[in-house]
């Protein structure tokens, strides 16, 4: 659906459903969307957003099993039981989790390997779901609507912010990213707040929300910028939030905390810190033209833990930068072998295959990364394949579909277009 369209099915909805009672806290709210349309966003944007953010972790498929039994826990005994929730974890190191409206959430599981029990997992959980059960995602998507910025903007806003280095994430519906958009301070306190009483529910113990506020304060004080914009922007914590939370869980039953297993889930993740951390390393040498050094880490990661998809793409972007295309798409082809379901290892290993003019190779690479998430990079160079080929036709449908996106690529899209 376009932009145009969806804003306008929304607007029209809402003379159905503004002000509508919220199911949480039973207060009026001014909400423009109804509930098939918050499912229906939801699942539309959940698969687009976790491909974006490294996609699902995949070495231990046993954690996002226990971490999605604790979230079908937590929202059973939720205000909206009915929601079609889901629960993921990505394969990305920033400390964050959000929720989509419908009841879509992710935890990244750097986040997970600072929590220490299944209570404080539960937290998290029990805070994410109130941000779908109360609709805040609708209700600040309502509020820019009301303002006449609307939802493109949003959506412009939010492909800008995309963070794979020259795969441009095209326009597919509204941006995913709008829908994790910055809540209000008053949607943070009562995520809090009915957070710990779904905790309680569950019959787990109230304090951990107390701990965990703690641990974002501690998070907070010492970090770089860039996690300071991912997560805690839109989650702030603050020592005030670790009293409200304090105040709330003294008056409360206590529960279980199921730490035995929660460190059992968490065994594995644990084990390969060691090498998540060279991964991380190896990236930054990259960014800094250290390819020797880049190299090294990766290997070391490598060695670490063989199956992770997303140390070996590291390794072939190094090995790329070093003009090794033959060690680069030999190591992309270990990130699609262990990632299939990952747009990024079959985008690489395509513009490898480019390079080295395996051209049918490289289509069938981009088109199968397109599977996944539609990019301007796979567009942009299906119609360079097209137009290789003589396949007028193919080349301007793809070409048309880079040129909707940003950067230079978009830019060399429109003027192909124009020779065609
Ligand atoms: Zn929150």
């Amino acid at each position: 659906m376009s932009f145009q369209k969806l804003i306008f099915t929304i607007v029209l909805a809402g003379f159905l459903t503004a002000c509508a009672s919220n199911p949480v806290t039973g207060k009026r709210d001014m909400v423009f969307i109804s509930t098939d349309q918050e499912i229906a966003i939801g699942e539309q944007n959940y698969l687009p957003a976790q491909q974006q953010q490294g996609g699902q972790y995949t070495v231990d498929p046993g954690l996002t099993r226990y971490v999605a039994t604790v979230g079908a826990k937590l929202a059973a005994v939720s205000d909206r039981p009915e929601l079609p929730y889901e629960f993921v974890v990505l394969n990305n190191d920033v400390p964050n989790a959000w929720a989509m409206p419908g009841g879509k959430i992710a935890l990244n599981r750097g986040l997970l390997v600072h929590l220490e029990d299944e209570a404080q997992l539960a937290a998290v959980i029990g805070h994410e779901i109130v941000h779908a059960a109360a609709r805040h995602g609708a209700q600040q998507q309502s509020q820019s609507i009301l303002l006449n910025i609307g939802l493109a903007a949003t959506a412009i806003a939010a492909q800008k912010q995309n963070k794979y280095g020259g795969a441009a994430v095209l326009a597919a519906g509204v941006g995913a990213q709008a829908w994790m958009a910055r809540y209000s301070r008053s949607n943070e306190t009562e995520s809090d707040r009915y957070g710990i009483e779904y905790m309680v529910r569950a019959g787990y113990e109230p304090r951990a929300a107390v701990e965990l506020q703690q641990t974002f304060v501690k998070l907070s004080e010492g970090r770089s910028s860039r996690w300071f914009d991912e997560f805690f922007a839109s989650h702030p914590p603050s020592q005030s939030r670790v009293d409200a939370n304090r105040a709330q869980a003294e008056s409360l039953p206590s529960g279980a905390r199921n730490k035995a297993a929660f460190d059992r889930a968490m065994a594995q993740l644990r084990r390969d810190s060691e090498a998540y951390k060279a991964n991380a390393d190896a990236m930054q040498a990259l960014q800094k033209d250290d390819l020797s050094g880049a190299l090294a880490l990766a290997n070391k990661a490598i060695a670490g833990q063989s199956k992770e998809g997303l140390f070996w793409q590291t390794k072939g972007q190094v090995l790329q930068k070093q003009g090794d295309k033959k060690g680069a798409e030999a190591a992309f082809a270990k990130t699609i072998s262990h990632s299939p379901g990952l747009f990024s290892g079959h985008l690489y290993r395509g513009l490898v295959r480019t390079e080295r003019g395996n051209n049918r190779g490289a289509e069938s690479d981009l088109l199968n990364s397109r599977k996944y998430l539609g990019t301007v990079t796979a567009s942009y160079h299906l119609g360079e394949l097209a137009r290789a080929k003589g396949d007028k036709t193919a080349a301007r449908i793809y070409y048309s579909e880079a040129a909707q996106g940003e950067g230079d690529l978009a830019k060399s899209a429109q003027e192909r277009l124009q020779q065609l």
